[in-house]
């Protein structure tokens, strides 16, 4: 009898919390993954699907409860396990593929295995492989633009095996497919359960797919309704009781896989990839009292200002001008508020590309003036030598908490600990934005 692949604990996920725009996408969710399984999480949109998946992953952290995978909880796990996770354990599929356009199509498959410093003649060979057995060899030099919605979707789906991880997380897979696309995807899904043992969670509305399923799990409004078993492949084993985390760690993990994925790469290899993320985030980070529509527009200026598509006016101009005038229906100020902060933030992110030295100490500066620090001349050479370990990735964003709220004789800078939260999040954001 085989222990569960995945257990979630009493979870519940509530966005921007303690805001006017909180949401809580998951009320209190359990659910047990066995090895081997393929389960479906069904329901409509908003229901909080891709919530769920993304948590499953540590894409999205808990805000209370939590997620285990393979007996250990993602919460607790270090830097170097939940990069192993990301890397080796999870291959996740999505709904527009996120292939890397400047990338040919064995690039962009192999790009995992670039990730794990291996040797190029060994992940091209794993990459021809999977692309043969999917039916893509002969698109191996194009672009992602060369091909077709569903042979994107392979090639992604090749990108997430490459490492050959046991569980496979896909969300809504085929909902940008044609249904012939979308059935050849959901074989090869069925396949790799199948043939390859893999364990499967996929999300979708669609009540066509829900065959293809051992278990489907129906949700609404951010809970699980019920269960509907296919195939039982459960093993009957009673789950050891995980010991609560003592001190979640708050920051977007997303981003931490990111940045801890992103170090070896080339910041132009990065770049298209990460800016309709980096927009997102930013947005997210620096807004809250915004209507979707309004934030969903300014995402939009924002990715074309980060694409250098338009100029630090025009954004302003349309984060200002009316919706129904297809501006994002800002007020002046906060849009000039908004502008400036970001050029502030861009104009830092630069300095970490071509300034290396003056790098720590813009960013000091910027946080100290942003969060009102107040520090002696001793902390603030500490609070900048530590600056500097960051930027240079000598140590992860997990040290740099460590070393920003540790006390001055333990070599930190003995900042106040919600201080240490908001600190470490604007570093991580403006880290990102270095590679534009
Ligand atoms: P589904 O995948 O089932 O369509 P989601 O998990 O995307 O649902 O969303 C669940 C709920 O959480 C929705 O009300 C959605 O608006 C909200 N939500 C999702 N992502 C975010 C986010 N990043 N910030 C705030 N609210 C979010
Ligand atoms: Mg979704």
């Amino acid at each position: 009898m085989s222990e569960p692949i995945i257990v979630v604990d009493k979870l519940r996920i509530v966005y921007n919390q303690g805001k006017s725009n909180e949401s809580r996408a998951l009320e209190e969710t359990s659910l047990t993954v066995y090895p081997h399984e393929y389960v479906i999480i069904f329901g409509p949109s908003g229901c909080g699907k891709s919530t769920l998946l993304y948590s499953l992953s540590g894409l999205q952290s808990a805000t209370y409860g939590s997620v285990s995978v393979k007996g250990k909880a993602i919460a607790q796990m270090n830097e170097q396990e939940e990069l192993e996770l990301h890397q080796t354990s999870i291959g996740m599929v999505f709904q527009a593929f996120y292939l890397i356009p400047s990338l040919n199509i064995i690039d962009n498959v192999v790009l995992p295995k670039v990730f794990r410093g291996e040797a190029p003649k060994e992940r091209l060979e794993v990459g021809y492989q999977l692309l043969r057995r999917f039916g893509i060899a002969e698109q191996a030099d194009k672009f992602p633009n060369q091909l077709s919605g569903g042979q994107k979707q392979r090639v992604a789906i090749a990108r997430s095996l490459v490492n050959n991880p046991d569980i496979i997380l896909a969300d809504e897979p085929v909902g940008n497919l044609d249904s012939e696309s979308a059935e050849n995807v959901l074989k090869i899904l069925k396949e790799l359960n199948e043939v390859d043992q893999k364990t499967i969670v996929m999300v979708t509305h669609n009540p066509e797919h829900l065959q293809y399923a051992d278990r489907v799990v129906h949700m609404k409004d951010g809970r699980i309704i019920k269960e509907e078993i296919h195939k039982e492949k459960r093993a009957i084993v009673h789950h050891k009781q995980e010991n609560e985390d003592e001190e979640a760690d708050q920051t977007n993990p997303e981003l931490k896989m990111l940045m801890a994925s992103f170090k070896s790469l080339l910041p132009q290899q990065v770049d298209v990839l990460l800016v309709p993320f980096k927009a997102k985030q930013l947005l997210s980070h620096l807004l809250s009292e915004l209507n979707e529509e309004q934030v969903a527009m300014a995402e939009a200026f924002l990715k074309e200002l980060l694409f250098k598509n338009i100029d630090n006016a025009t954004f302003v101009d349309r984060l200002d001008l009316d919706l129904e005038k297809g501006g994002a229906g800002w007020n002046h100020m906060r849009a000039e508020s908004f502008s400036a902060r970001t050029e502030e933030i861009l104009s830092i992110a630069q300095s970490m590309k071509t300034d290396a030295d003056r790098a720590p100490i813009l960013l000091a500066s910027y946080l100290i003036t942003h969060f009102h620090l107040r520090l002696d001349a001793k902390k603030l050479l500490r609070f900048q030598a530590v600056l500097k370990l960051r930027i240079e990735s000598q140590i992860g964003q997990i040290e740099l908490r460590k070393r920003l709220d540790a006390p001055m004789i333990q070599d930190g800078v003995g900042l106040h600990k919600n201080t240490v939260e908001k600190v470490a999040r604007e570093i991580e954001i403006v880290m990102l934005l270095k590679f534009s």
